[in-house]
């Protein structure tokens, strides 16, 4: 190429380099586009020229020049500020949509694990052939779900009254929640519906009317109405539960007294006796049988005899300590199991069981029976030491006592 042409080329090109160095700052590019067009243009006139292309191009030149300040000063600051507000406000609406998705999210998810905690309790409730077993397991899902590890669920035991009802499953810290007979005095008695106050929340579960159910928590963000929720789905799992536990204990317990049946009662002499010998202890076994009862059923008639049998029952269950075990052993014979009772305290106590008795009048309509008992009593581990022997060994001083002439007590360990 001539150097002219080169010359005429750099001249015409100088906006170019103003346009591209003005995108960085329009002036050092407007200097820059200059600077080269007057090179150029020395370069140029240096050679032969012609004044009017020349002046065509200068003032190409200086228009391209101008066009491109006025380009790179349009997308300078200004506008560019603009579009960054815009842009923030925009990343701001992003962010608090996100956020609100965030929240939906794990508000979803908690929901999901308070169904998760009621579709697991009612399964669990449905399911269980052991309420005991399946206690621990509700507790952690009472927890989950009012997210407080002080909660409890109460159930209704045999006799109906609320204040009897019996602690059925409670999360970690339940035992930090006051007893049962404090919540329902703070829930003004068996409330109607959940309430809330002192940072407790107490909620009835029922059904049909009937109470079957308490449940308290403290802490945690459940309300009155999630405290309903749970209550209502979970009622009719519970009431099987106790229908369940009714059935086991009717099964265990004589219909007629109250009292336990020969088989359960034989079965806590089996577990005192382990227990008396795990931790070398004693135990005592009595059995108290009514003297000449044929006589009283004959004169009397059967319906005063089992009267009678009630009677007995409740005088021998208020007669030893709360937790002895007090049995029907057959129509008119009772057993006791005594813990930890020693040797002279058992014969003791089996004086006082029949002096008491021998002392009871029972009405029928104007007359006043009078009824005596014949008691056999057996140690361990002075009279046996596997619950077949104590029982024998009883069963065999209750013998001597009849053959002795009945009313009287009689110790294995004399026979
Ligand atoms: P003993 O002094 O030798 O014990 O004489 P007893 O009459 O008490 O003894 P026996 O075993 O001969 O009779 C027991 C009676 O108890 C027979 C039955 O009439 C009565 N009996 C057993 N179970 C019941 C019951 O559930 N209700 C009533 N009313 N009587 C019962
Ligand atoms: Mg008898
Ligand atoms: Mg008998």
């Amino acid at each position: 190429m001539h150097s002219q042409e080169l010359w005429l080329t750099a001249a015409a090109a100088s906006p170019l380099l103003s346009y591209f160095l003005g995108r960085f700052n329009r002036w050092a590019g407007l200097a820059a586009g200059l600077g080269l067009f007057a090179f150029a243009s020395a370069m140029l006139l240096r050679g032969p020229w012609a004044p009017g292309p020349y002046a065509a191009l200068a003032a190409w030149t200086a228009a391209a020049l101008v066009h491109s300040v006025a380009l790179n000063g349009r997308a300078g600051r200004a506008p560019d500020r603009a579009r960054l507000e815009a842009s923030l406000a925009r990343a701001a609406l992003l962010e608090k949509e996100l956020s609100a998705v965030k929240s939906e999210a794990t508000q979803n998810a908690a929901g999901e694990k308070k169904t998760l905690a009621i579709y697991s309790s009612v399964k669990l409730l449905s399911e269980t052939v052991e309420p005991a077993a399946a206690a621990k397991q509700l507790g952690k899902y009472l927890s989950d779900y009012f997210g407080s590890e002080e909660a409890a669920l109460y159930m209704a035991g045999n006799s109906g009254d609320p204040a009897a009802m019996e602690l059925f499953a409670s999360g970690g810290r339940g035992s930090a929640l006051p007893p049962l007979a404090q919540l329902l005095t703070a829930a003004g008695g068996f409330p109607p519906a959940p309430v809330q106050g002192a940072g407790l929340l107490v909620a009835p579960v029922t059904a049909g009317g009937q109470a079957l159910g308490l449940i308290a928590v403290r802490g945690g963000e459940a309300d009155a109405a999630a405290a309903a929720r749970f209550a209502s789905e979970i009622a009719f799992a519970l009431k099987r539960v106790i229908l369940f536990r009714q059935v086991e204990w009717l099964s265990l317990t004589d219909g007629l007294t109250g009292l336990w049946r020969r088989s359960a009662l034989d079965e806590k002499v089996r577990e005192e006796l382990r227990r008396a010998a795990a931790f070398k202890t004693t135990m005592g076994f009595m059995i108290a049988d009514i003297d000449h009862f044929k006589r009283l059923n004959d004169n009397y008639g059967h319906q005063f005899g089992d009267a009678v049998l009630k009677r007995v029952a409740h005088l021998l269950k208020t007669g030893v300590y709360e937790t002895d075990f007090v049995g029907r052993y057959g129509g008119e014979e009772f057993g006791i199991v005594l813990p930890r009772a020693d040797a002279a305290g058992l014969r003791r106590k089996a004086e006082t069981i029949r002096s008491r008795i021998e002392a009871e009048h029972f009405s029928q309509g104007l007359e006043r029976v009078r009824l005596t008992v014949s008691i056999g009593i057996a140690h361990f581990p002075k009279d046996g030491r596997s619950p077949e022997e104590l029982i024998a060994r009883a069963d065999a001083a209750l013998y001597a006592a009849k053959d002795g002439g009945r009313n009287r007590v009689v110790d294995a360990g004399e026979i």
